[in-house]
Parts: C-alpha cells; structure tokens; sequence
C-alpha cells in the first residue's frame, strides 16, 4: 500500500507468463498494434503514435526528452516535486537550454504562473509532471494545452503516477506527449512504458531522423546531429512499432503481454469507472487516516485520488511504524524523499490495491501500530471512517 510498485493483477501476472514469439510472428505484430489501440483509450487520445519504450517510466520520459529536444533547445520545467527535478536533469543531459521555476512541494502551479514563465522563457517545449507521487498532488494541465498552442510551444507531460487513476485527457488537453508506467495506477510491474506523441510531437521528431547504417535503404535520413540516443530515438522506435517494421530494439515481449493486459483491465472496466475506483478507495483511505487522529499532507483541492501523504504525529517512530506493519502485516507504506523525508508517510490506493478489503486492513494494522507507538486514538475510528465513506457511496 505504499506509492508504487504495488502488487500487480493477477491477470497480468498470467499474461506475463505466455511463451514468447518472434517479433515478426502475425501475431506478435498484431499484438503490438492492438496494444497501440488499447492505450489510445487508456490515454483518451486519436494519436496514431500511441506506443510502448521498453524499460521503466524513467525511460519513457527520456526517450519523449531526447527525441523531442535538440542540444540548445529552451526547455521550461515547472518543479513542484521530485519528478519536476528528474525532468529537468533528463532536459538537462539532452543538452537543453533548461530553466526552471520551483514551488513548495504540496502546491501546484496556477495556469497564469506558467504562462508567464513561457512569456518570459519563450521555450521549445514545456515539461510538467501531472500527478507527483512524491507530494501526492496533481497539477492542473486543462489549460495548459491552450496557452502552448498560443506561444508555439511543445507540451509534455509525465503522467506515470496518475494515469488510470485520475482524470486524463491527452487531446482534449492539448497534448503533445505523455508517458507513463505499469506499476501505479495501471496494476503491473515496472517495465514498459506507454508514450502517446500528436502529430506536432511526431513532425518535431521524424525531422530530426536518422537512419542506422545497417538497416539503412537508398533515400533514408542521414544526419550529422540525430537524436542523441539509439535506443531512446523515437524515430526509430516509430519506425518499428509503425508499417514500416524496421528493426530497432528486440520489444520485450513478456513485458508487452503485461502492458497489453494492464490496459485490457481498464478498458474493460471503463476508464471512468476506473477513476471512479480510485477516488472512492482514496477517499476512504483518507477519512480513515484522518480518523485516527492523523493530519493529512498538500493542497487539499489538488490531492490525486491513488496516494495520500500523511504526516508523522510528533513521539511517533515513523520507520518503526513502517517496519512493524511490513513484519507483522505484511503491508507497505511509503517513506518520502527530499524536504519530506522523516516528515509524511505516503499510503497507496491503487491499481490492483485500490479495492476495499486493502483500505480496511491497512487501517486496521495502522491502529494497532500507531496504539504500539503511544498515539492517541479511538478504537477502530479508521475502519468506521472508512467503511461510512463506502456506505454513503452505495446510498
Ligand atoms: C513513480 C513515478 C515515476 C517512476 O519512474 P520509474 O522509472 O518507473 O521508476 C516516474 N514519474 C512519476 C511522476 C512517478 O510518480
């Protein structure tokens, strides 16, 4: 139950275990291409470029930053968490001109700060982490995509720790990439991660294409400043997920069973309903914190559904209360990082975790660990709490 990895569906764990095929098996191509699909209405998007990086989300967020940005490059990175950091070292590494604006972790950003910061920096791409599990708040992205398209500028978002969870719509916000991860809100392992780029994102890429001498056919682009990584050039990696089937990377095919799987999931379910899920799970899991007299971390209006933060009560042993709900629970929560670090516990709720047995005994365990510790509480105000936010749900 902590910020991801969670446990992974059972249903993706199976699908992971099928043999593996060829990578120009029918049916290994039609399993890509009906992953595509799949993740079109996973990101609520048309995007013809709607695909998998293999490696983990870290890899998804360079290969968008690498291919989408030239050395020189201004890129604008709004921080209001750890990832903000990561994507401005990413930007950074890619020889990017980057600038950054920096608020207190827990806030978001209002639309008209962002807007200024581009007024002011004039950037060729904006990067900003949608939901940052690290201070457990989203920033808003629905007016973003406007004020981009009015400056000229590319619009990335980071959406790992959010998607599937909380509301996401990648074209009717204005997108022009978003990458993502299996291990959150998705219910799989780390591994693979699903990347959406629009039209702008992919003319901005193939631009910059450049053929590999091995593979390479009379006509193909060859330049002296391709993008600055082989395996993370999106053009190539365009090239073999698209018609063309030109060989990149060999896909990691247990991994692409997992990715298709986790999206599978969700579609069947219905991605609102699945939003829907993690905010009542969430919701129950706050109330039940809160009612065991534990005050809850960031910017109320901005919290995401799928994790909250919690601060550590004063004469509290956090990584006691940690380590004695792993051992005699077999439940874990999350620590945090940076200027939260020894401050809040960070709880999950979900993917395959957000379900209501898994809030009930978290905050059952929570109590006995937290009456262990000298806290002060009422007896199983938690699990009440949490099953009346279930019970109003229902009525
Ligand atoms: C959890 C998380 C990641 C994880 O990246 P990995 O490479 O899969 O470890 C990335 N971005 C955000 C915003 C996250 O919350």
């Amino acid at each position: 139950m902590g910020p991801g990895p969670v446990n992974a569906d059972p249903r993706v764990l199976r699908a992971m275990s099928a043999q593996l095929i060829g990578q120009y098996d029918p049916a290994m191509t039609a399993y890509m291409n009906e992953t595509m699909e799949l993740y079109r209405g996973v990101f609520r998007t048309s995007n013809a470029a709607t695909l998998l990086v293999d490696g983990t989300s870290r890899a998804g967020i360079e290969a968008a930053i690498v291919s989408l940005v030239a050395p020189g490059d201004r890129v604008l990175v709004p921080i209001f968490g750890r990832f903000g950091h990561l994507l401005a070292e990413i930007a950074g590494r890619a020889g990017a001109e980057v600038h950054t604006r920096e608020i207190e972790w827990g806030g978001v950003f209002t639309s008209a700060a962002i807007e200024q910061a581009i007024v002011e920096v004039k950037p060729a791409l904006l990067a900003v982490v949608h939901g940052d599990t690290s201070t457990t708040v989203a920033q808003p992205l629905d007016e973003l995509g406007e004020i981009c398209e009015r400056h000229g500028v590319l619009f990335y978002t980071d959406v790992t720790a959010s998607l599937g969870g909380n509301a996401f719509e990648m074209d009717a916000w204005g997108l022009d990439a978003a990458t993502a991860g299996l291990q959150k809100c998705l219910g799989g392992p780390s591994g693979s991660s699903p990347i959406s780029l629009s039209p702008k994102a992919v003319a901005r890429i193939e631009a910059r294409k450049s053929v590999e001498a091995g593979i390479r056919a009379e006509g193909d682009a060859v330049r002296d400043d391709p993008i600055r990584s082989n395996y993370f050039d999106l053009a190539m990696i365009l090239d073999y997920w698209g018609e063309k089937r030109l060989n990149h990377h060999t896909e990691a095919t247990s991994m692409l069973y997992g990715a298709r799987e986790c999206a599978r999931l969700l579609v069947e379910e219905g991605m609102d309903a699945a939003i829907e899920r993690h905010r009542l799970h969430g919701a129950a899991m706050a109330q039940g914190v809160a009612a065991l007299g534990l005050r809850i971390f960031g910017d109320r209006a901005h919290r995401m559904n799928n994790v909250v933060g919690v601060f550590i009560p004063d004469g509290v042993d956090g990584d006691r209360v940690r380590t004695a709900l792993l051992e005699d629970f077999a439940i874990e929560i999350g620590t945090s990082f940076g200027p939260l670090h020894g401050k809040i516990w960070r709880i999950g709720t979900m993917g395959f975790n957000a379900r209501k047995d898994a809030v009930l005994t978290t905050l059952a365990a929570l109590e006995q660990v937290l009456r262990a510790e000298g806290h002060r509480l009422t007896a199983g105000a938690g699990v009440g709490a949490a099953r009346d936010v279930y019970a109003e749900a229902v009525a």
